[in-house]
């Protein structure tokens, strides 16, 4: 599908979270919008995350609400404070502020314990023996009939199904004194073992877990389920609107019978699509294992979705805002053209960035006629889309780097830059006109091209500019900087990642490409006083930022994004 159909099709989908809000107001449901966004501080947050807490926050603002920060963090096992760190940094990186708004799920312990309490004396929680693999077989799973059609029989219930109240209270309470082993009991809803949705059949609402917590430490040996504590949370927090991605519609009943039964503050629960982009994965489990198996320098490589990559990547977040404002809130799932979020980027970058010049792939340009040991100083614009970011002066000698690329010995059809007797502009400086190339006598190499400049020429004004068909980048061979480059592609040549055969282990189809350093490059003296994030358009090259990685003797630049190609397209075709 093309950007414009996305964007189109997006734009056709019906705003029902707005629309569920507006007649939850006017039906006096609720007196004001009060939304959260729930991260479990297991991973960093990646562009996914970013629209459902754009969702979350905006929505808020938009009805004059509020919005909650909360960490659901009930699972000990994988979380840990490193994360919450990055995640309160990447939110507020975005450009959303929740104030003093910060919540713990884990704060909750005692809450939700008192509220099992009161599940259990109404009849409607037990204490079971069953192990989680039995569990599992006595719920039952969806099996398709004669007609292939999926339907879940019964399932069965637990011979411990019907212990007394009293029973079960002295039982929860010892599993939370610690009086018996990891795995031994669960407590469970007592809810409906024949229900026609998985997730009604006697979910677990606690387990019993020897993990330490990293906020609560040693002081809870049973931990809450996701589905019993997240509905809760949201009560306890008077949260109005919960909103989540679509894979929790299933659990809409359960997170309904939970505040019913608890008779708590009736939050309500709305779903909208997850972002799915081509060529990446939005997944922390994957995005995990990527991290762990040292695919990528970390979560926040520049090839990874997540809000600190893109940020090293070079994204802005007024980029990535207005891409999550252009696919909207969707209810169903799709796929999102990366192209789409490049473009954005584009956009942004195009109107803030400074514009310089460097050379990736140097060759040797060397003016014959060039007075010796000369030096001139001419003006370059910062950035022709702002006339206000002024004019700089760059040095022009002699010597000069051009890219390999812009000179061919025996030159294609349609090729205009360099080549034996053409002419080409050098951007700002002087038309040159080449008149031979140096050769490598072993390797046949080109190691220099030789030019001769006219200087009536400076500013790139020929007297005949027809015949000047190109112009090509520079830096000074003695004034340039050196500089390491890192070129990145898709992290995945697959549109859809996930779609790979049973046979293969989707990690091993990450880009190889996905990654190319080239450790010598060479730019203008501007570039010796960047900082990281400090961002630039190479002319002709690209969008680049500086890397954190960078020395105060070499800067690192990654490429955040090219400038759009034809060339290359062209070139392709040609060379087939
Ligand atoms: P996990 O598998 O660990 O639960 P998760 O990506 O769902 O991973 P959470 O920390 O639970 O991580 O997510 C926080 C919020 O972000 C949830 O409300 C979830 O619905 C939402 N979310 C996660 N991934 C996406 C996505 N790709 N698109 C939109 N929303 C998402
Ligand atoms: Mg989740």
């Amino acid at each position: 599908m093309s950007n414009e159909n996305i964007v189109q099709v997006i734009e056709e989908a019906s705003d029902f979270i707005r629309d569920a809000i507006k007649e939850d107001l006017a039906s006096g449901r609720y007196k004001e919008v009060h939304t959260r966004f729930p991260p479990e501080p297991n991973g960093w947050l990646h562009i996914g995350h970013a629209k459902a807490l754009s969702i979350d926050f905006e929505i808020a603002k938009e009805f004059g609400g509020k919005c909650n920060l909360r960490f659901d963090d009930t699972n000990p096992e994988k979380e840990d404070v490193s994360y919450v760190e990055a995640i309160k940094r990447d939110i507020r990186w975005l450009g959303y502020d929740w104030e003093d708004r910060e919540y713990y799920a884990s704060d909750y312990y005692e809450y939700l314990y008192e509220l099992a309490v009161k599940l259990i004396k109404k009849g409607k929680a037990y204490v079971d023996d069953l192990s989680d693999e039995e569990i599992r077989v006595y719920r039952g799973t969806a099996v398709p009939d004669k007609n292939n059609i999926t339907y879940t029989p019964p399932g069965k219930d637990s011979p411990y199904r019907n212990r007394s109240v009293e029973e079960n209270l002295d039982l929860f309470e010892r599993m939370r004194k610690g009086e018996f082993p990891d795995g031994s009991k669960t407590l469970r809803a007592k809810i409906d073992m024949a229900h026609p949705n998985l997730v009604m059949r006697d979910p677990v609402m606690y387990r019993i877990r020897r993990v330490p917590h990293y906020r609560t430490g040693n002081t809870w040996c049973i931990y809450p389920m996701y589905d019993f504590q997240h509905p809760l949370s949201d009560a306890k927090e008077g949260i109005t609107h919960s909103l989540c991605s679509l894979e929790y519609e299933i659990h809409r009943p359960l997170y309904e019978w939970f505040i019913r039964e608890c008779e708590v503050f009736p939050s309500r629960q709305i779903e909208f699509a997850r972002l799915n982009l081509s060529h990446t994965e939005l997944s922390k489990r994957w995005l995990l294992r990527l991290v762990q198996e040292g695919v990528v320098a970390g979560w926040d490589d520049p090839r990874m979705p997540t809000l600190s990559g893109l940020r090293r990547r070079g994204y802005t977040p007024e980029a990535i805002r207005d891409f999550l404002s252009r696919i909207g809130i969707a209810k169903t799932n799709s796929l999102v053209d990366i192209q789409l979020l490049e473009h954005c980027l584009r956009e942004d970058l195009n109107k803030k960035v400074q514009r310089v010049m460097a050379v990736l792939k140097p060759l040797k340009l060397i003016i014959d006629n060039w007075p010796q040991g000369h030096v001139e100083y001419i003006d370059a614009v910062n950035n022709p889309e702002d006339p206000g970011m002024g004019t700089r002066k760059i040095p022009f000698t002699g010597e000069l780097y051009i890219e390999q690329d812009d000179f061919m010995e025996n030159p294609l059809p349609k090729y205009y830059r360099l080549y034996p007797g053409n002419q080409v502009r050098l951007r700002y400086g002087y038309i040159v006109q080449c008149v031979s190339c140096e050769k490598d006598s072993t390797t046949g190499e080109v190691v220099a091209v030789h030019c001769t400049y006219d200087p009536a020429t400076r500013g790139g004004n020929a007297p005949d500019n027809s015949k000047v068909k190109s112009t090509i980048h520079w830096v000074s061979c003695a004034h340039a900087v050196p500089i390491e480059v890192r070129l990145y592609d898709h992290l995945f040549e697959s549109e859809r990642p996930r779609d790979v055969p049973p046979d293969v282990d989707w990690i091993s189809t990450v880009n190889p490409q996905s990654l190319q350093v080239i450790p010598n490059a060479w730019a203008e003296p501007l570039l010796a006083e960047s900082k990281p994030e400090q961002k630039y358009q190479f002319e002709r090259l690209g969008y680049f930022v500086c890397d954190p990685d960078s020395t105060q003797t070499k800067k690192v630049f990654n490429r955040t994004i090219t400038l759009k190609d034809t060339w290359a397209k062209l070139e392709k075709k040609l060379t087939k």
